[in-house]
């Protein structure tokens, strides 16, 4: 297992960024992951997640910048001497070998004894659920089970330095992909190693990682918590990707003490407010919005304690969704649009207000969270 130190590292492809603004594919950065952690590698489709993963794993040589494994410069390694696993989207099998021959073949390639062979793939089968099929070939099976002796070629080594999985569980019927990522879970439990899992479904990525690391347009957003990236994403982009449905961002002014959206007074917490303030947001030119989760929202009657309560503004309801457990509930606020998650069944009045907990309302200027530790925007 090792830490791996992505350092002032960025990539270019060569033919890439021509025609656009933006060469690199990888924006420059400063990384580390820790040596023994479960990572997700979360984003849209061409944010540079691969090109991350294929860096690492040595696949891919920066255009810039060094990798070291626990300190070691390993930039100019192949892959095989880095000593990292790498499963893929696609089953890479041996056809014409059994399934127990596909996961002893990495071990064999090491000259590893048999007696170890034989217990780390008797080990594998049954944590994969593949003891009946071991001495099937492995041409005879679904889609499914080569993808996962794929897993299990991953998983067969305990001496790797790290295991880098990108998108492994695509081709898996849905109801195995849920038994499989809490087999990876446990698996990363019972031997620390340090995995990364790239995927561009949060449903994945939160319930695989402990720390998930969170994409967009080659640059890294925000590394956290599943629960941090959902109470306090630092980038409007991790509040609109996490989430089902994404945080609602609105874009505001700030006076000196409150938001406004639209003529509307949305209050800030303390903290928030003193941040606001020393950043001097009442005279910036960022563009400022506000984010607020859709769970956080209350949908109530408006009536004169609505009127009089600084915590809630007048709405109009444009549309209710059921989702089953709540209803979605599209809400006209000045001139935007935002959702809120309501009981179902609670019934929505003709007259809405939202109640809006000023602890759950956060500020962005330019995109990213103003928050205390937020170096000044003006000088
Ligand atoms: P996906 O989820 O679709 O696999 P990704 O997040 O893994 O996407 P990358 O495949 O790393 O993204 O691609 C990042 C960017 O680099 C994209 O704009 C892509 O078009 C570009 N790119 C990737 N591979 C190459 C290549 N070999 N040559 C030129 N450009 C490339």
């Amino acid at each position: 297992m090792a830490s791996i130190h992505l350092k002032n590292l960025g990539h270019r492809y060569p033919a890439s960024g021509a025609e656009s603004d933006n060469p690199y594919a990888l924006n420059p950065l400063d990384q580390v992951w820790e040596d023994g952690g479960a990572y997700a590698l979360l984003g849209p489709s061409g944010c540079g997640k691969t090109t991350l993963l294929n860096i690492i794993s040595g696949l891919l040589r920066p255009s810039e910048g060094r990798v070291l494994f626990d300190g070691e410069d390993v930039t100019d390694l192949s892959t095989e001497r880095r000593n990292i696993a790498q499963v893929f989207q696609f089953p890479v099998v041996y056809d014409t070998l059994t399934v127990a021959e596909n996961l002893a073949f990495p071990l064999r390639n090491r000259g590893i004894d048999n007696a170890t062979i034989e217990a780390r793939v008797a080990d594998t089968l049954s944590m994969l659920g593949l003891d009946a099929r071991a001495n099937e070939r492995a041409r005879s099976l679904n889609a499914d089970d080569k993808q996962k002796i794929s897993l299990g070629r991953g998983l067969v080594r305990t001496d790797v330095r790290a295991i880098l999985f990108d998108e492994p569980l695509t081709v898996i019927d849905p109801h195995l992909k849920w038994q499989l990522r809490t087999e990876l879970k446990k698996i990363h439990e019972r031997f620390g190693h340090t995995m990364i899992y790239v995927t561009h479904d949060q449903t994945e990525a939160l319930t695989f990682a402990d720390k998930v690391v969170v994409m967009n347009a080659g640059s890294i957003l925000q590394v956290g918590t599943p629960k941090e990236l959902f109470d306090r994403p630092r980038h409007t982009f991790v509040g609109t990707f996490i989430g089902s449905p994404g945080m609602n961002v609105l874009s505001c002014t700030f006076d000196g003490t409150t938001a406004i959206v639209d003529g509307v007074r949305i209050a800030l917490d303390e903290a928030t407010l003193a941040a606001a303030q020393a950043q001097g947001l009442a005279s910036t030119n960022a563009a400022l919005e506000i984010g607020i989760r859709p769970e956080s929202l209350q949908v109530i009657a408006a009536d004169a304690n609505t009127a009089n309560d600084t915590h809630c503004v007048n709405v109009e309801v444009v549309g209710v969704e059921d989702l089953g457990r709540h209803s979605l509930v599209r809400l006209r606020l000045g001139e935007q649009l935002l959702c809120a998650l309501h009981p179902e069944g609670a019934g929505i009045p003709e007259a809405a207000a939202l109640r809006i907990d000023p602890a759950c309302t956060l500020l962005y200027a330019d995109a990213l969270l103003v928050e205390a530790n937020n170096e000044p925007l003006l000088p």
